[in-house]
């Protein structure tokens, strides 16, 4: 099937169980697809802007409500959409960044991060994680301590990932806000893995803004995104231009800088909007996404030589896994070689495994159904076996 002569039908979510880490929770709502085709015209939400002119103001559709409740989700006071987490840490950073400021991100820091502090010049700094694979409030203390004596001042901002990109670990963003806090040092927490698919309540946490990804974790369009935050810092992040032409005086009424005005005007806002229903509704059932995650770890457990190198118990169902002494060495004799192992995956239905993985690799269940998980649960077993390895039953 074609959607033209040269584009093919993207059929991967209706033939198979997709366990791409970065796929799982951007999956769209049916609600998303019907309201992506109606608003699929370029500036689709325009039909209805009035004074003055900005996106959240707009009522048909009801985007103006949309960013009410996107604020309330999060328990923050004010919240914008942008094109991708990652637009939300350049907007961020835009507003709190100069060329040369030290900014603290973490070892375990999604490149986006290191970008969006690049992108103005600042001085991108790590805070090491604990051997356990952690961000923690005393190892913020310690880096924080270190750039005001090497630097002689205080980071301009800080960035906390809540679960990290590389294992899924729950890192310790309340303890590192408040010591950001008594520095003065706003706080950045990055939701691309949590804002959607689990509660989120930014002023229990303490932080200065919380920015989610639409696409990775809110059933939604690429590119998409929120950014909240606080009345305090709202006119910071959210300043209005000030800009007037000199030579045709104009100005430009309450369009805000770093939003560039306006950001998502069409299919991209409409997804979110018609799959926030039941993305607010599911982040209730996190705890059932666990348990889910948990019978897949536990058949990859059973496999003799596998290592789960994420957190254990598992609090995400992002899992990093070690089969460098499983798969791996199947692989070094097997006629498909690395391939073998999403070779015999894809042979029951299963994709989303980097092709050619066996040593380190990384998968996610979140939104797979029981008997979906408990096929990947047998998968793994059943291959391990095929191919000699130990299984503990
Ligand atoms: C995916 C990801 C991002 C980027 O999100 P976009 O919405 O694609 O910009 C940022 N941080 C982390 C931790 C991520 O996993």
């Amino acid at each position: 099937m074609r959607c033209t002569g040269r584009i093919e039908t993207r059929q991967v979510e209706e033939l198979y169980i997709n366990i791409d880490p970065i796929q799982a929770g951007g999956r769209l709502t049916s609600d998303a697809m019907k309201a992506i085709i109606a608003y699929g015209d370029g500036y689709s939400v325009c039909d209805h802007c009035r004074k003055p002119f900005r996106l959240d103001f707009i009522k048909t559709p009801p985007v103006d409500q949309f960013h009410r409740e996107l604020a309330t989700f999060l328990n923050m006071d004010i919240a914008r959409v942008v094109p991708g987490a990652r637009r939300g840490f350049q907007a961020i950073a835009g507003a709190y960044v100069g060329r040369g400021d030290p900014v603290l991100l973490t070892a375990l820091s999604h490149y986006t991060e290191f970008l969006a502090v690049e992108a103005v010049g600042g001085m991108p700094l790590e805070i090491a994680k604990s051997t356990s694979g952690h961000i923690t409030a005393d190892a913020a203390a310690d880096k924080i301590e270190e750039v005001k004596s090497v630097y002689g001042r205080n980071p301009s901002l800080l960035f906390i990932d809540h679960f990290d990109y590389q294992f899924g670990n729950e890192h310790e963003v309340k303890g590192v806000a408040k010591v950001a806090h008594q520095y003065d040092i706003p706080v950045l927490y990055n939701g691309a893995y949590s804002v959607g698919i689990l509660p989120v309540d930014g002023k229990e946490l303490g932080v200065d803004f919380v920015v989610g990804s639409g696409h990775k974790s809110m059933a939604s369009p690429a590119p998409s995104g929120v950014l909240a935050t606080t009345s305090e810092r709202a006119n910071e992040v959210l300043r209005t231009t000030a800009s007037r032409g000199d030579v045709t005086g104009r100005t430009f009424g309450i369009k805000e800088v770093e939003m560039m005005g306006c950001t998502l005007m069409g299919v991209t806002l409409m997804g979110m909007m018609a799959s926030f229903p039941t993305v607010r509704d599911r982040v209730k059932r996190w705890s059932r996404e666990l348990e889910m995650g948990e019978i897949v770890v536990q058949a990859l457990r059973s496999i003799e030589g596998t290592r789960i190198l994420s957190e254990y118990p598992r609090k995400h169902t992002l899992t990093r896994v070690d089969t460098r002494e499983s798969f791996d060495i199947i692989a070094q004799k097997h006629k498909k070689k690395g391939y073998f192992l999403s070779s015999a995956l894809k042979d029951r239905g299963i994709v989303g495994l980097i092709p050619g993985a066996t040593k380190v690799w990384k998968f996610n269940t979140y939104g797979l159904s029981e008997r979906q998980v408990q096929h990947l649960a047998d998968a793994f077993v059943e291959i391990a076996e095929e191919n000699g390895l130990a299984v503990s039953r």
